[in-house]
């Protein structure tokens, strides 16, 4: 049904397309009419051949890269497996195609595993991946960073070692403190690495992007879990973070990357059949996109076994966001 949605939906295309260069109240009527089922989307999730959590997109020359976890827990299993990380690419929010992998014990020495949350961002024509693993020495979990040259590697390890280990925090016994790294890099070009579980931490990254400049900082966000994403629109910074466990997503504002930091509510419910969430936000051809993963793969799909979705992301006026709607049809494709 989906292909032959897509068919019509293509046909209906062509046909807005010609009625468009006729008059552009023409146009306009002619897309009233058509049906939202035959508007062309994947729908949600956005990739179903494998079991994919954990996003981080990001935007680089007019293509959305996307870095997710990869969840092979064989059926069964109720823990994470996680060996590697894929990365994706579209130029239209609805067609993705997977280019690359990176496995974690192959690319960090001092790894033993677990490919958990990741974030990608560009400074000065490299790109630098920051993931959370875990450490064969330290224990509990740790943060490394991949680089390369180009958005889909190939990668290699940064330090050599781990930028973030367990033990540099210790206001919490727990050994998975040290995860979901995301990193935001600011106007005047300062990067931030903001990271935690049970307890939000920031620092200040160097220029190279692989040193902490300076100490470590804590936020007191209500109800942190984990998988902080920060971004900025107009004068506004964005600090959106899981709440509560099983996991809605919730949301801060500042107009200060360092804060303080405004507590502003719930952002997105709890998504089905996960009880974890992990959300990354871009803006791409003028639309907001918020990126996040459920468990609704039939039969296998659950907390261990996640999908990538798609909603749009809205904002107030007065820059506040609204919650998030989550869908089955996801969003359409960009012109
Ligand atoms: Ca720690």
């Amino acid at each position: 049904m989906k292909n032959l949605a897509a068919k019509i939906s293509y046909v209906l295309a062509g046909l807005i397309l010609t009625l468009g260069s006729c008059s552009e109240s023409v146009q306009e009527k002619t897309q009233e009419q058509v049906p939202s089922s035959l508007i062309e989307r994947v729908g949600n999730p956005i990739i179903t051949d494998k079991f994919t959590a954990d996003p981080a997109a990001m935007v680089h020359n007019d293509t959305v890269y996307l870095y997710v976890g990869h969840d092979q827990a064989p059926p069964g299993k109720d823990f994470y497996e996680m060996h590697e990380w894929l990365i994706y690419s579209s130029t239209d929010m609805v067609n993705w195609e997977e280019r690359a992998a990176l496995n974690v014990v192959e690319t960090f020495e001092w790894a033993s595993g677990d490919a958990w949350a990741a974030h990608t961002i560009e400074k000065d024509g490299k790109f630098y991946w920051f993931v959370t693993v875990s450490h064969k020495e330290i224990h509990g979990k740790a943060i490394g960073v991949a680089v390369s040259d180009s958005p889909i590697g190939p990668w290699q390890d940064a330090i050599g070692a781990a930028l973030i280990t367990n033990d540099m925090t210790t206001d919490t016994d727990i050994s998975w403190d040290d995860i979901d790294p995301a990193v935001f890099i600011d106007d005047d070009g300062q990067p931030y690495l903001f990271w935690g579980n049970t307890i939000a931490y920031w620092a200040k990254l160097k220029p190279n992007m692989i040193e902490l400049d300076g100490a470590i900082h804590k936020i007191d966000l209500p109800n942190f879990t984990e998988a902080i994403w920060v971004h900025k629109k107009k004068d506004w910074y964005y600090l959106s973070y899981a709440y509560q466990f099983p996991e809605k997503t919730a949301y801060a504002m500042s107009k200060s990357i360092t804060g303080p930091w405004e507590y502003k509510g719930i952002l997105n419910e709890v998504a089905g059949n996960t009880n974890t969430n992990h959300q990354s936000i871009i803006e791409y051809k003028g639309k907001d996109y918020f990126i996040y993963h459920n468990g609704s793969i039939p039969t296998q799909g659950g907390s261990y076994r996640r999908s990538v979705c798609i909603d749009y992301l809205y904002y107030n006026p007065d820059g506040t966001l609204k919650r998030v709607v989550m869908t089955t049809e996801g969003v359409e494709k960009t012109l």
